[in-house]
């Protein structure tokens, strides 16, 4: 399903866009620690800009738990995108966010200028849309700035949440559409989910199989291949009666484990688990590790094993579609890394296949292992780009509108 995006908005100059913006940026003491989200944003703000629209954008940042938090200002951010834009981004530094202040500054703007909205989640009602009648005013207050006409939705972080700024808003204002951002992250995870060009594997890593229960069971509906390699392994060895010593373990989720290998059976899918293994003594680098395929007691799994690695990339050539979500062992630490770099390496390499890598800690693994240019598409949602691929419908990918 398509939706409306900034390319398809005609007939901008002199109107007021609305637009939520993702500037959730790490701070410390009022210094932005790390500006990629807010050069993120400049896509879509530029275009805009260049429409001749008057641009007011819009984003929640940290958790003020609804009031004022000077430390959790946007005030930094207008600077940055000051910088980065070229122009002056105005910024409206009213605690009500949808003030006096605030309206007087969005009726001021001029063609193509920019202004910045305080912290939308300043205001309590936020996060209680749908819930609270006054979050449903606070949506009207958001869209009356743009004079309830265009909202364009640029937050794929917040996607899966239904707050004020990001789905209450659209129910106010004539047009609805997503930014560049969201739409290349609906291109992609939509696709490789609904549409993937086959051989399609997924790779799933990280800590927990209960953070992921709803991604294998929906994966294992669509991928030709699925590889779980990480902590989470270790439930699946145990339900299959493997040794895994003192390794992760989610006994609640043995059963579940053993059901997900019989569906993998019954689908016709290939389920890949580790074959070897490193063990370390200790959860730290400096601890004695050795290369296993039973694990003994006393010792714990940090990382798949060289036999694994092999398995793992020959299930992975000539693959199309790859999904990548979680790191294959404690890829923190160099003596367990191994694992994560060389999958992370064999995706990378693949020829013309499309290769996305989803959420949180498998982000940074690629980032921190250097292999983030190498790859189709890193999402930039953690929990939205999960619930994507658990085949869930965003409530802010929903809102906007179909074309
Ligand atoms: P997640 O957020 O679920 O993707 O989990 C990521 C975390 O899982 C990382 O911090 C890894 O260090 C950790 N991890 C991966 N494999 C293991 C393992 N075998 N034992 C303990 N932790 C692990």
């Amino acid at each position: 399903m398509n939706k409306k995006s900034v390319e398809q908005l005609t007939n901008l100059k002199g109107k007021k866009v609305l637009v939520r913006c993702d500037f959730n940026v790490p701070l410390k003491d009022g210094v932005i620690q790390n500006e990629n989200r807010i050069i993120g944003a400049l896509p879509t703000i530029k275009a805009l800009v260049k429409k001749g629209a008057k641009v007011i954008l819009c984003s929640h940042l940290g958790k003020p738990k609804g009031e004022p938090v000077p430390e959790l200002s946007l005030a930094p951010v207008a600077v940055s995108l000051s910088k980065h834009i070229g122009q002056t981004v105005k910024f409206a530094d009213d605690p009500t966010v949808t003030g006096k202040v605030t309206q007087d500054m969005a009726k001021d703007l001029k063609d193509g200028e920019v202004m910045l909205l305080q912290n939308t989640r300043y205001r309590a009602e936020e996060t209680k849309y749908g819930k609270d009648e006054k979050a449903t005013e606070y949506a009207k207050e958001l869209a009356a700035l743009c004079d309830d006409e265009i909202f364009v939705n640029d937050a794929f972080g917040t996607a899966h949440r239904a707050h004020c700024s990001n789905v209450g808003v659209t129910k106010f204002c004539k047009e609805n559409a997503v930014g560049y951002l969201m739409e290349k992250e609906i291109q992609f995870l939509g696709n490789a989910v609904e549409n993937p060009v086959r051989p399609f594997v997924a790779i799933l890593g990280g800590a927990k199989v209960s953070d992921k229960i709803g991604v294998i069971n929906n994966l294992l509906e669509k991928v030709d291949t699925l590889i779980i390699g990480g902590g989470m392994a270790y439930t699946f060895l145990k339900a299959q009666g493997k040794e895994i010593g003192n390794s992760l373990l989610e006994a609640d989720k043995v059963d579940y484990a053993l059901d997900m290998i019989k569906k993998a059976e019954d689908k016709g899918v290939k389920l890949l688990l580790p074959i070897d293994n490193v063990i370390g003594k200790e959860f730290k680098n400096d601890t004695e590790f050795k290369i296993v395929t039973s694990i003994e007691p006393g010792w714990s799994g940090f990382d798949i094993g060289p036999k694994t690695i092999e398995l793992f990339k020959d299930a992975l050539k000539g693959a199309k579609t790859v999904v990548w979500n979680g790191p294959m062992g404690v890829f923190e630490f160099e003596n367990f890394a191994k694992g994560t770099l060389e999958v992370g390496k064999a995706v990378a390499e693949l020829k013309d296949a499309t290769t996305i890598v989803g959420g949180g800690d498998s982000v940074n693994a690629v980032k921190r292992l250097g292999l983030a240019d190498k790859m189709s598409h890193i999402s930039t949602g953690g929990g939205a780009s999960l619930e994507y691929l658990e085949g869930k419908e965003l409530p802010g990918v929903m809102a906007a509108d179909t074309i």
